[in-house]
């Protein structure tokens, strides 16, 4: 993973070090993890030397272990400040279930309660505390804070820090003050979010300036990117759902809060555990379906964009787009949510020109200035080229956030299946001209019946049999003149007309290929296809089934017992390893990743028992 960082310090002059011995060790007895992933050794041993650190990595990067590994090395506690109180329950029975003493502070907590968790704090029992920031900057908080033994503060989702991000917080203004307040404890700040102007703003506001910076690769390999045609969405949706993530847990993105509803139905209908989500949707209701969703396992969640952040759920298999998000930067960080494990997982969109048309419409109906509606409107053309590109699709994106990949992925849907391409350039002479002859009033399925010489009332109506095109189109039919107006939209050469619904007009940029002085390659759709390829084997094809699904049983059952997700007491990875190695004793199922030694004391023996009566029998 390409990293730099400054700062201070340097990496390279490690000899030999205690602190990260022990921090390897406590990787490995508590977490259950066999080695760092690079920078997180970096990270970790700068903040356990009391140094303070920004940290830029993608989500499912490991962000976690960062300030997890420190507060359990460190004497004293781990302040976690996070603004997402709905996951502290969550994050903190994980932790529990890996013997870590955690809690959390927040509105939630009755009075009795939080003033245990006050008590076990000045005690010095606790390893790590959450704590929301509206609470932590209250003079009491902070007084209860200085007579505390504190390890050090973590600030999570750092980017709400940012006026100019669109998860401001104003309580995440004032953390500056643990600068001011707690000189020497070391401090470490956390995101996702890549973009540059972002981070700047974290380390003036949070005081950074000195801390090492830690900017982890952006690239997320396990994620299949794909983008293909939308021609009929439900059809397309449930095909990909069925050959591909029949049991899986994902999240289906759609535009609007009544198609959320409606394809949720819908998929229930088909079988499928799927509820929607949207802001629009009662608190209660969205509580319970984001708690089905981490809960329970295959949930497929319907939302609009009012759903995901800061959902850490690590086994999401797939993300899929309806339509069309309105940047790259909502893209990555929707699809970004699929695959935080690290196993593979799958980004599927589908588009079409009538997500052009809408999004433009949105934004031109917007309040924001000019400046900003020209920005936005910038933004949708990268989104746009990022669907129509031939080329690598994850080249594209991490181009885009400034990363150079140097070869082509080979997990994407253009690696995969190379696009063909052809030469447009007449084709697009004829539909610019097509548009400019008949005024630039018409939409898309008028100027193909005039480039197709079609006989019908509105062609007779405005005359349009006359025109120097009419019937020039025949040698392409309706769905290749479509592609190559939506191509030529997507490259900026035509606009939509919002004034008239739909309606193409000639952009300054055409100018050249109406001329005839420039040349085009146009992407040559893809002929729907019976089946698709199928992306991921769901399971290795030797892995004995029955075992698996023994082995999900008893997790499931020990999740309900405690209330907590499945994925809390084992990831699918170490299931997978258990029916991969079968062991037969405690010694040997302590060597599976993800098996700590609380988990090894906890779980062993009655996963070790399921093992055992299926081996006897089969
Ligand atoms: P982030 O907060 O950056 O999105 P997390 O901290 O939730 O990511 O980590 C993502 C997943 O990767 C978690 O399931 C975590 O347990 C796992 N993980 C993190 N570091 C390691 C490691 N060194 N070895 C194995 N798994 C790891
Ligand atoms: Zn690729």
């Amino acid at each position: 993973m390409p990293f730099d960082y400054d700062g201070q310090w340097q990496g390279a002059d490690r000899v030999y070090c205690p602190a990260m011995s022990n921090a390897s060790q406590i990787l490995q007895s508590v977490f259950g993890y066999e080695s760092f992933r690079p920078p997180q050794d970096d990270i970790i041993q700068m903040v356990i030397d009391g140094g303070d650190a920004l940290v830029l990595m993608p989500t499912g990067g490991g962000k976690s272990l960062c300030y997890q590994i420190p507060a359990l090395a460190r004497p004293g506690c781990g302040v976690v400040i996070s603004p997402l109180i709905a996951l502290m329950q969550d994050q903190v029975s994980a932790l529990r279930q890996l013997g870590v003493r955690a809690s959390f502070l927040n509105s939630t907590l009755d009075p009795a309660t939080a003033r245990q968790v006050e008590d076990d704090l000045l005690s010095g029992t606790l390893d790590l505390l959450y704590i929301a920031p509206e609470r932590l900057t209250q003079e009491r908080c902070l007084t209860l804070l200085e007579r505390a033994p504190i390890s050090l503060f973590a600030v999570d989702e750092a980017h709400c820090v940012s006026q100019w991000g669109h998860d401001f917080r104003a309580d995440y203004l004032q953390l500056s003050l643990l600068h001011q307040r707690f000189p020497h404890i070391p401090r470490i700040a956390l995101t996702a979010t890549a973009d540059a102007r972002t981070r700047t703003e974290i380390i003036t506001r949070l005081d950074l300036g000195q801390a090492g910076k830690f900017i982890a690769g952006f690239d997320r390999p396990n994620i299949r990117y794909r983008i293909a045609l939308k021609h009929n969405p439900k059809q397309q949706l449930l095909r990909f759902l069925k050959d591909e993530h029949a049991q899986d847990a994902g999240i289906v993105y759609c535009l609007s809060r009544k198609k959320t509803e409606e394809i949720a139905f819908w998929l229930q209908e088909q079988g499928f555990n799927a509820l929607p989500y949207h802001a629009g949707l009662n608190a209660g209701t969205r509580a319970d379906h984001q708690a089905r969703f981490l809960r329970e396992e295959g949930v497929i969640i319907v939302a609009t964009i009012a759903f995901g952040m800061g959902i850490d759920k690590p086994d999401v298999r797939f993300v899929a787009h309806l339509d069309m998000p309105k940047t790259v930067e909502s893209y990555y960080q929707e699809t970004g949510r699929a695959g935080r494990d690290g196993e593979p997982a799958d980004a599927w969109m589908i588009y079409g020109l009538q997500d052009v048309i809408k999004l433009r419409q949105m934004m031109a109906s917007s309040d924001g200035s000019e400046e900003y509606k020209r920005a936005e409107q910038h933004r949708l053309n990268a989104m746009l080229g990022l669907c129509e590109i031939t080329s690598c699709r994850r080249q594209s994106l991490l181009n885009y956030f400034g990363e150079t990949l140097p070869a082509p992925c080979g997990n994407c849907d253009t690696c995969l299946e190379p696009v063909a391409t052809w030469d447009g350039t007449e084709a697009a002479r004829m539909a610019l001209s097509a548009v400019y002859r008949t005024g630039q009033r018409f939409g898309v399925n008028h100027l193909i019946d005039v480039l197709r010489g079609a006989e019908n009332d509105k062609i007779v109506q405005f005359n349009h049999q006359h025109l120097p095109t009419y019937g020039v189109g025949k040698d392409l039919d309706n769905n290749q003149w479509r592609s190559v107006f939506r191509q030529l939209v997507a490259r900026g050469h035509l606009s939509v007309d919002l004034e008239r619904f739909g309606a193409l007009r000639l952009e300054e940029q055409c100018r050249p290929l109406l001329k005839g002085e420039q040349q085009i390659e146009l992407r040559r759709d893809p002929k729907r296809k019976a089946a698709r390829q199928q992306t991921r084997q769901p399971l290795p094809i030797d892995m004995d089934v029955a075992l698996w699904e023994l082995l999900r049983e008893r997790r499931r059952e020990l999740a309900e017992e405690q209330g907590v997700p499945p994925y809390v007491i084992f990831h699918d990875r170490t299931l997978q390893e258990m029916c991969a190695s079968l062991p037969q004793n405690l010694a040997q199922f302590g060597r599976i990743t993800g098996v700590g030694e609380r988990k090894l004391d906890k779980y062993g023996d009655t996963f070790l028992q399921v093992i055992n009566e299926h081996l006897v029998i089969s």
